[in-house]
């Protein structure tokens, strides 16, 4: 069966201040050619870059305002009948994780890695701690995620039609009513966020291999 992997990479990266995050390095490489690598077996890549940007011998679509409307444009350039949709955000690819993902995709149609939350979760009140959320029910949704085409794009559709945005497309596809399996992730798999979150990753690009 053909997969796609599309990689939405045209966020700013507003909160790290250094200019979009595709394009940050880390152990010598940027974050865009880590995500590459990692999914180097797929059947076809496809990457949504920021406005202006082009990177030679790469199937790209112009990114969007958001990162749905940057996913509405890489679907509309897919052509295998599975897609996984990964954040360039996130650029070490834990193969196990993604196979685990597969077998779920397969199975259910939808799925998404997710990880347990490892630390006490509280409300924040008025900057006072409140409410203690019991975290084992709790996950936090990691990507890729990974669906049979037809049902991502059926949710792409329906939600640019009604104008809703959601932050991820495992909530899209939950959203047109259709279960979406969770995955065991990969704590390794994390997104590079805030500028403390460049020494962890060139911490571990110093370890990894493929
Ligand atoms: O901003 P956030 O960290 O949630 O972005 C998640 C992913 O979506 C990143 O890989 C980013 O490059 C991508 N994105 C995009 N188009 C946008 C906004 C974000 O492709 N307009």
């Amino acid at each position: 069966m053909k997969v796609s992997v599309l990689l939405p990479a045209a966020g700013s990266g507003e909160r790290i201040g250094r200019g979009p995050k595709a394009f940050l390095r880390v152990g010598g490489k940027t974050l865009l050619d880590w995500a590459l690598e990692g999914f180097a077996w797929a059947d076809e890549l496809v990457v949504a870059l920021p406005p202006g940007f082009h990177k030679d011998g790469l199937k790209s679509v112009p990114g969007g305002q958001t990162r749905q409307q940057s996913v509405y444009n890489l679907l509309q350039a897919a052509t295998g009948e599975v897609v996984l949709v990964h954040d360039v955000a996130r650029p070490f690819v834990v193969r196990a994780a993604v196979e685990r993902l597969m077998e779920a995709v397969l199975a259910v149609g939808a799925a998404t890695l997710a990880v347990p939350v490892p630390d006490t979760l509280v409300r924040e009140e008025d900057q006072q701690y409140g409410e203690v959320i019991s975290r084992e029910h709790y996950r936090l949704v990691q990507t890729p995620q990974g669906f049979r085409r037809a049902i991502l794009w059926q949710a792409h559709q329906q939600a640019r039609s009604e104008g809703v945005e959601f932050t991820d497309d495992a909530q899209l596809v939950q959203w047109l009513g259709h279960p979406v399996a969770l995955v065991e992730g990969d704590r390794r798999m994390f997104k590079v966020t805030y500028p403390e979150d460049l020494a962890l990753a060139e911490g571990l690009a110093q370890v990894w291999n493929y």
